[in-house]
């Protein structure tokens, strides 16, 4: 996750910067190797039948994002699989899903004069501004100096309602489901993927720097409880009384 913070750091920097770049990437679109995901088949009807989420696949094709300290295996694969796992859970519940990606790819062209960090990320943004979506879940991997720490932990834009209360909802209810041997807390964090106009929470599953924890975020069954877990938590978001309120108030 580190290298995605400094990523995405850097592009909120050059964002106003690089509107003429963003408009050029959009009407590239068409020329893209990388392809957006492929549109989701109609959902059953459940309870979250009319609402649109984005799931966001951190990193991915040349951007593996972190590494497992112990066995090199690499975040975006991670992350992949947890959104996958995650897109198929909130369909059921009737939701419509919008995957920024579904396979090993970043969204941006190979062209090294271009910043494909930038571009990804912009491009990313597009499809979930053009997808109508109401909700954002951008699933990642942490890594950290201290290899102590571990637990899963939601982010939120600084000074966003709504924000908060959905990381909140999302992080109580990967305690209760995952329980961690450290339950952590929401924190408030300066990237990019909390920027975008709706709500939205970055969702970092473990530590891929904590030996024990690795090996966990590499079972399949520990994953799919992460996507419940996450899933879990859409449900609950979109059951809160404060909920309203909160939209409210991010919108003043
Ligand atoms: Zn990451």
């Amino acid at each position: 996750m580190e290298g995605t913070r400094r990523g995405w750091r850097k592009a909120l920097g050059l964002c106003s910067a690089a509107c003429c770049a963003a408009a050029l990437a959009l009407v590239a679109w068409g020329n893209l190797r990388a392809r957006p995901a492929q549109p989701a088949p109609a959902p059953p009807a459940g309870p979250l039948s009319g609402r649109v989420v984005a799931v966001d696949a951190g990193h991915g094709g040349y951007d593996g994002g972190a590494v497992g300290g112990a066995t090199r295996v690499l975040e975006k694969d991670l992350n992949l699989d947890v959104a996958l796992r995650l897109r198929d859970l909130l369909t059921a519940q009737g939701a419509q899903v919008l995957l920024t990606r579904d396979g090993d790819y970043a969204l941006c062209d190979e062209d090294p004069l271009i910043r494909k960090k930038l571009q990804d990320m912009q491009r990313r943004a597009a499809l979930v501004a053009s997808g109508g979506a109401e909700l954002l879940l951008s699933i990642h991997m942490n890594e950290y100096a201290d290899r102590r720490q571990s637990g899963p932990q939601v982010f939120h834009r600084p000074r966003c309602p709504a924000g908060r209360l959905l990381a909140e909802t999302l992080q109580q209810c990967m305690n209760d489901t995952l329980q961690p041997s450290r339950a952590r807390t929401v924190q408030a964090g300066d990237y990019y993927v909390l920027t975008l106009g709706l709500p939205a929470a970055l969702v970092e599953c473990g530590f891929l720097s904590n030996r024990a924890e690795e090996a966990l975020l590499q079972s399949a069954d520990y994953r799919q409880r992460i996507a419940q877990s996450v899933c879990e938590g859409v449900l609950a978001w979109f059951a809160l009384d404060e909920r309203p309120q909160a939209l409210a108030a991010q919108q003043r």
